[in-house]
């Protein structure tokens, strides 16, 4: 008797098949299978979605990541790459049908070079490891954001991360000097290189910075370090309208030049949940004002910043652009300075929770942009619980909204209002956490047609079959 295959059993045998050879090329150690695979490589921390991948690889070196390509791209297999589970746009979280990646056995810091202030590190490698193998160098990579005890650079160069010191020195993507990458099909980029100045035709490294696993997976980078800073001051000033925190900044950039690393800001509506709902934060002022501005300086000479940085504030204080300050002058002050404005991303825990935004506008609209975006929400809802505060040294704002235990579920009502206020201002939906699947309906609210064709014509050529993150950003 002979039997004839279902052709369903085809496709699962030709599945088996590929699971099979992915196995054997990252070896025992390299893959956990379904009933081993550990929450947290699944779990979306943004929703409720939690879908076990059919496998997920773990693969040692770039040469393995390129095999694991060639062989999915071969089987169609769609592949989802994940870094620290950090991000804050539903990107990484595998979906139906996904075979998972993750660089977590890539953590090594290959070189630290004090010359060309250069380290080489592969993609899995948790951020604040990086920050502390520079500090032993005497340097400093100032990238630096809340999760950098979990998140890796392979996810903040794929999300071209910001946080608290990008007025200094920018993004993620002006972080890097040399990549590597892997494509859809197998191909090894290799743009490893420590060349600060290399104008040989397109900046291809910049393809893979920030397209969140779409276009091909970062294996390895070298990263650019500066200086460490051997002075910190901060101060935290009240302020009572947005023109003054707006002349603020001017003068702050103005006379602290290049010593200016952080100004962060938070309104008074975060100030106060933050005094109610977060207990490990101490606010040092009271809660009166406006605005709450938190200002640091970095430098190279103890005592001539500690001068610089006390008369910039004086100037701000005779020409009545700040009203109260506190300021920081020891390593515990400073902390506990930055444990206020760290907290404003907290208040959740204690309020319950929130929605959260990420935006980016012009300054000059950002007054008016704060108190519309209210009166819009509390228009629908009278007794929501809203907050703002941000890097408004780069324009970066972050909304903190609860409507009521249904926030969750009212979620995409609340998106309309505030991505549409945005839209009109000519913002931007995204500023440092990228699209993934939680933004990508409103991509054209910050991006023209023409814009979103040319990315789709990258994302086919690049990845013709669509494995690569399918879904996410578009
Ligand atoms: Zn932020």
């Amino acid at each position: 008797m002979t039997i004839n295959p279902h052709p369903d059993n085809q496709a699962s045998n030709s599945q088996e098949m590929l699971l099979e050879q992915l196995k054997a090329v990252v070896g025992p150690a390299g893959y956990r299978t379904v009933e081993d695979i550990d929450e947290r490589s699944y779990k979306d921390p943004m929703g409720a979605r939690a879908e076990k991948p059919v496998l997920l690889l773990r693969p040692a070196s770039t040469e393995e990541v390129s095999s694991i390509m060639r062989l999915c791209h071969a089987a169609d297999q769609p592949v989802a790459p994940q870094g620290g589970m950090t991000g804050l746009v539903s990107a990484a979280a595998p979906l139906t049908g996904e075979i998972a990646l993750s660089f977590e056995r890539m953590r090594a810091i290959e070189d630290v070079d004090r010359f060309s202030s250069t380290m080489t590190v592969q993609s899995g490698v948790p951020l604040q490891a990086i920050q502390e193998a520079a500090e032993e160098q005497g340097l400093l990579f100032p990238l630096d954001l809340g999760a950098r005890g979990s998140c890796t650079i392979g996810g903040n160069l794929s999300t071209n991360a910001g946080g608290n010191r990008v007025i200094r020195y920018g993004m993620t993507r002006d972080l890097v000097v040399g990549l590597e990458a892997v494509l859809a099909d197998g191909t090894i980029i290799n743009g490893l290189h420590k060349l600060r100045k290399n104008n040989t035709g397109y900046d291809l490294k910049q393809l893979f910075i920030g397209s969140e696993g779409t276009l091909g997976l970062i294996t390895r980078a070298v990263l650019k370090l500066s200086p460490k800073p051997s002075s910190q001051r901060v101060a935290m000033c009240a302020v009572d309208n947005f023109d003054k925190v707006a002349e603020l900044l001017v003068t702050m950039q103005t006379e602290l030049g290049g010593n200016l690393s952080a100004f962060e800001v938070i309104w008074q509506n975060t100030y106060q949940l933050v005094d109610r709902h977060v207990p490990h934060a101490t606010v040092p002022l009271p809660d009166s004002s406006a605005f709450y501005v938190l200002i640091e300086s970095m430098g190279s000479d103890e005592e001539s910043d500690q001068e610089l940085f006390l008369n910039a504030l004086s100037h701000a204080s005779e020409n009545g652009l700040i009203g109260d300050v506190v300021i920081g002058d020891s390593a515990v002050k400073i902390k506990s300075l930055w444990t206020v404005r760290d907290a404003a991303a907290e208040v959740h825990s204690g309020v319950g929770y929130m929605q959260t935004f990420d935006v980016s506008l012009a300054i000059s609209e950002m007054a008016y942009f704060g108190e519309e975006v209210e009166r819009r929400l509390r228009a629908e809802w009278p007794d929501a619980i809203l907050g703002l505060f941000g890097h408004i040294g780069d324009g970066n704002v972050h909304i903190i909204v609860r409507v009521g235990p249904e926030t969750r579920k009212l979620h995409q009502q609340i998106d309309a209002i505030v991505y549409g206020l945005i839209q009109e201002i000519g913002g931007s939906v995204s500023a440092e956490h990228g699209i993934g699947l939680m933004k990508k309906d409103y991509l054209s609210y910050s991006k023209s047609e023409q814009e979103i064709n040319l990315m789709r014509l990258l994302k086919q050529s690049m990845d013709p079959k669509g494995i690569l993150n399918p879904g996410r950003v578009f």
